[in-house]
Order: structure tokens, then C-alpha cells, then sequence
């Protein structure tokens, strides 16, 4: 053999030498950064930084990280099929580091989502380790959503890390039962600082005996109203809570002033929701006291409505500033129908979901347009009545709620009993399943645009019903 051949030999062994390095280091980089079928965004683009992770990690597959230094929203999703009115449940593994929120008290952290709406799982923020998320929703009128593991959130930015890992979704079979079950949380004290001057000024508000009484005789009246005003279609089921824990923060907005938003009580909420058992929520509370002179600003209402947290109706009924006020006292004189307030938002509610499971629906406070009146003593019976029973008369024929609609409830964990696990969320068995997605992401890539934005989302959608 001549030096020349060795040489050659050596050239070629070299040569493969550098196409196999050059192979593992593109190998080893595309798998930091492959998000298998996810699709990546952010709310400001390229401020955090999407990773996978073989070190902390909480199984064998490697864990899906986002890191964002500044502040920002920011998540990974996946399309996937849904059955219309089904209830379906996603959990992953979560853990996080020095995940902050930028503003105090926001619905926001490392969280699951459906992009695109405001449904969303509890969240995670701060250090912790390996926990277990867990996120139910009901796909309404859909036939696919796009399930979203994220840090951040619709209603305020996070910043820090999260890792997210072990993804799985299931499909129950929904509660399809007419009777809906209510929790009525009376919260016995505010404690809210609001906003003085150049200052702040402390508000504390109470509960009297009286207040409590009354809740309690028209949520019972509420729940013998609705099955009567709907002729037996809806029935209620309801538990009344005293809460001692303060109302220590409220929200603001222009059309409303101050309002108790679901994260103001989230604490609470999600203790009762994590039973899984409730359909929709009132919280009763103060917001002025005539003898204190103590007042928080409202515009004008006294019920608010139109609210979701987890995906379950959230409504705020609020006390008069002064005792004498008759508004949730029955009497023969002056009112026959306190339980009215209850009604009309949890009314909203429906009128809501009806619009989400695609029903045409008539606005709740479009009442005067077809010829109704708030009465004496009854205020807008009539109206809730041929409302609820759709009787209401138009040019194109009777309209109002949807039958069907009375027997579309949230998601809960009791529609879990006997879940069957799907595929969509499963990571790639092999690596021919892997270059399968990759040759996916390649076509995808040379049909379409570039990487989505998150689009901002619209704050809470509310109502209100004048004093
Ligand atoms: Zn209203």
C-alpha cells in the first residue's frame, strides 16, 4: 500500500467522521428546540425562549421549557379534533421558577388554555416543584380547539420559567341533566383599599344578620322561580356558604366602577370548584353602608353578570347601602319578586352560553324593544318568563332561549368517571413518528405564514341590571 492510498483511506474516514459530528450536533439542535406539532407564540414576539429540556425534566421525554426574562405572554399549542358538547379534560406536569406575575392578583402564571378564550386551568406562579395541572372545558359548538400549555395568560403577563411535560387529554361524558347546581357564597366582610385623592382610602364593610336572612330566603325563592317561570325546563339545586375570609382587592372598570372579578376571590373559588360539583356561582356582598358612611364607587348596579371563571357562570349580587331598602324583601306592597336579581344574572349567564353553543338569542336587556315593562311589584317577571319558555313575540316568529341549552353545563370532574384517554396529546412513540412531524412542519412551513402573535383578549364580558 503507498502513502498516497493511506492517505485517501484517512481522508475518507475524516470526511464520514465530519458528516456524522455535523449530523449529531444538528440532531441534538433541532431536538432543543423541536416542539414536535406545537405551534409556538407569544403576545410580544421573541422575548421568550422556547426550549426543550434533558435535564429537568419529569419523565423520560424530554420536558417543554419557556423562559421569559421580561414580562410577557407567551405559550405553545396544538390543534386538535373535538366532538361538539363534549367534555374533555388535559392534564401535564408543571414546574416552575421564579414565575412573576406583572400585575398583583391577575389570573396569570404557568397555566393550560384554550387559546383563543378566556378558559382556562388554576395556575401555577413562583418556585415550585413537579405538580400536576389538571384543566376541564366543555367544546360548546366546536369541532376543534387549539389546547395551550402557557406562561403568561388573556389577562396579564408572567415572566420566569416553566417546564411543562406528560400531557394527556380525555374525553367524559357531560352532565346532561336539566338541573343545574348553584353555590352562593355570602361574603360576611370587604376589607378593600380603593383610590382617595392622591391616596388610598380603607374601606370596611359587613354582613348584617339581616342581609344573610335575606340571601337565603331569595336564593330559595330563585330556585322555586326558575323552575316555575320555566315551566319545569331548568331546576335548581343550590348550598349557601357564609365566607369570613375578606374581600380584600375589587376591579374597576369605566361602565361599572368597582365590581368583585373571579380573581378577587380566586382563593375561595377554587376551593369550592375544585369539588367539582357546582354549575354556576353567586357572591353576595356590601359595597356601602349608609350608617358608616362607608362607600365603595358602583355605577348604578346591583347585580353584574355575564362572568366565567373555569369556564362556570360567576355572578356578583350586591347588598343596598341602606337597610330600609326593599329590593331583596318580599312584601305584599312594595315586592313580590326579590329573587328577581338572581334571576337576571344567572339569566346572562345563558344568554352567553347560548351565544358560545351557537344559538341565536335575544339581548337580556332588550326587553322594552318587544314591548315590555318593568312593572310594579314584579319588576321583569313577564318578561324572564316568556324568556325562558321562548314565547317571546317578534316579526320572525317566537323567540328566546333554546330549550337545549338548560341542559348545557360546565365541565366537571364527576364527567371524568369514565374518561377515555385520546391520542392528540401523546408525544411521538419512535423516531419514525418523529420524522413524520418533522416532514408535517416541513410542508406546513412551505404553505404557510410565519409564526402566530397571541392576540390580545378582551377583558371579562360583563352586564349590569339598574338599581
Ligand atoms: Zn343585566
Amino acid at each position: 500500500m503507498n502513502v498516497r492510498k493511506v492517505f485517501k483511506i484517512i481522508g475518507k474516514i475524516l470526511f464520514f467522521i465530519i458528516i456524522i459530528a455535523i449530523l449529531v450536533i444538528a440532531y441534538l439542535i433541532y431536538s432543543k428546540y423541536n416542539f414536535n406539532e406545537y405551534v409556538k407564540a407569544e403576545y410580544n414576539r421573541g422575548l421568550s425562549e422556547f426550549e426543550r429540556d434533558s435535564k429537568v425534566k419529569y419523565s423520560e421525554t424530554n420536558s417543554y421549557k419557556i423562559h421569559s426574562e421580561q414580562y410577557n405572554d407567551a405559550m405553545f399549542y396544538k390543534e386538535i379534533p373535538v366532538s361538539p358538547n363534549t367534555a374533555y379534560r388535559v392534564t401535564c406536569m408543571v414546574k416552575t421558577e421564579n414565575v412573576e406575575n406583572e400585575e398583583d392578583n391577575a389570573d396569570s402564571g404557568a397555566h393550560i388554555c384554550l387559546n383563543k378564550t378566556m378558559e382556562k386551568s388554576v395556575d401555577v406562579t413562583g418556585t415550585t416543584d413537579w405538580t400536576k395541572l389538571e384543566f376541564v372545558f366543555n367544546s360548546k359548538d366546536k369541532t376543534k380547539v387549539e389546547v395551550g400549555f402557557r406562561l403568561g395568560g388573556y389577562a396579564g403577563n408572567s415572566k420566569g420559567t416553566a417546564w411543562f411535560s406528560d400531557f394527556k387529554i380525555e374525553s367524559g361524558s357531560a352532565d346532561t341533566s336539566n338541573t343545574w347546581n348553584f353555590l352562593c357564597l355570602l361574603f360576611d366582610n370587604v376589607n378593600v383599599n380603593i383610590p382617595y385623592d392622591n391616596g388610598e382610602r380603607n374601606v370596611k364593610l359587613h354582613l348584617s344578620q339581616e342581609d344573610k336572612e335575606d340571601m337565603k330566603t331569595c336564593i330559595e325563592r330563585f330556585k322555586t322561580s326558575l323552575s316555575e317561570l320555566s315551566k319545569g325546563k331548568i331546576n335548581a339545586k343550590y348550598e349557601v356558604k357564609e365566607i369570613t375570609e375578606e374581600i380584600t382587592t375589587m376591579s374597576h372598570d369605566k361602565d361599572n366602577g368597582y365590581y368583585v372579578s373571579p380573581t378577587d376571590v380566586k382563593e375561595t373559588l377554587d376551593k369550592y370548584i375544585d369539588a367539582g360539583k357546582y354549575d354556576h356561582i353567586f357572591i353576595a356582598f356590601r359595597t356601602g353602608d349608609i350608617n358608616t358612611q362607608n362607600e365603595i364607587p358602583v355605577n348604578d348596579w346591583i347585580g353584574l353578570g355575564g362572568m366565567q371563571y373555569r369556564g362556570i357562570g360567576f355572578s356578583n349580587i350586591r347588598l343596598p347601602n341602606e337597610s330600609n331598602n326593599y329590593i331583596y324583601k318580599y312584601d305584599t306592597r312594595i315586592n313580590t319578586f326579590p329573587e328577581e336579581v338572581y334571576i337576571h344574572e344567572f339569566l346572562h349567564t345563558l344568554e352567553r352560553n347560548s351565544e358560545e353553543y351557537g344559538y341565536e338569542v335575544p339581548e337580556l336587556h332588550s326587553y322594552s324593544y318587544y314591548g315590555y315593562q318593568d312593572q310594579k311589584l314584579v319588576g321583569l317577571k313577564d318578561w324572564y318568563k316568556d324568556y325562558l319558555n321562548c314565547e317571546i313575540r317578534s316579526s320572525s316568529g317566537n323567540i328566546g332561549l333554546n330549550e337545549e341549552i338548560f341542559t348545557k353545563k360546565p365541565a366537571k370532574a364527576s364527567d371524568f368517571n369514565l374518561s377515555i384517554e385520546l391520542n392528540d396529546l401523546k408525544e411521538p412513540a419512535n423516531i419514525f413518528e418523529e420524522i413524520g412531524i418533522l416532514f408535517k412542519k416541513l410542508i406546513k412551513m412551505f404553505s404557510n405564514e410565519s409564526s402566530p402573535n397571541i392576540e390580545n383578549q378582551n377583558e371579562l364580558v360583563e352586564s349590569e341590571i339598574g338599581a
